[in-house]
């Protein structure tokens, strides 16, 4: 799971600190916290002006992968996200799926592995930390090695055709 914050909240204060109490609450969701990986922060992507807080945690549960988007979903509203409107709307938490030890996934509210995720750094770097051995099954690399080749800008995937 990879973890998102860019805005302060009123009670839980900064980015950081949102990461560490959503991690609370998801592990009172059926779900058990492993490993979570260091903080990183980066620059924000689109419009939103405020720098991003992101980090992975690995997720044992029991909970197919629906259930499991279900209930991050739930969090993230917890956290007062809002989900209308523009895609890259500054946001207080984002939680995403990014590999699964089942392997695959899709249907249409659920892409596993998470589509961006090997074009973003501040996922593949807190990942590479924590899961560097587990394996894309769409192009067969370990997250390191998706890491180590965006770090040296081989799979940027081109821009869209205007
Ligand atoms: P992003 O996470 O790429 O910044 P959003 O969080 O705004 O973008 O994406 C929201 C939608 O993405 C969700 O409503 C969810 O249905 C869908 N989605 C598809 N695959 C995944 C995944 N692996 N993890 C989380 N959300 C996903
Ligand atoms: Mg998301």
């Amino acid at each position: 799971m990879a973890l998102g914050s860019n805005q302060r909240h009123p009670r839980h204060g900064s980015p950081s600190a949102i990461l560490r109490a959503a991690l609370d609450e998801v592990r009172r969701r059926n779900c058990r916290i492993d490993v979570v990986s260091p903080t990183v922060r980066s620059r924000p992507i689109g419009p939103s002006q405020r720098v991003y807080c992101n980090s992975a945690a690995l997720v044992s549960t029991d909970l197919e992968p629906r259930a499991l988007l279900e209930e991050l979903q739930a969090v993230e509203t917890l956290f007062g996200r809002r989900r209308q409107g523009q895609r890259w709307r500054s946001r207080t938490l984002d939680l995403d799926i990014i590999l699964w030890s089942g392997g695959w996934w899709g249907d249409h509210s659920l892409v596993i592995p998470h589509p961006e995720f090997r074009n973003r750094d501040f996922v593949l770097g807190p990942a590479a930390r924590i899961a560097g051995h587990w394996r894309d099954p769409l192009s067969g690399l370990t997250v390191r090695q998706l890491h180590y080749r965006l770090a040296k800008g081989l799979t940027r995937s081109p821009p869209p055709p205007r």
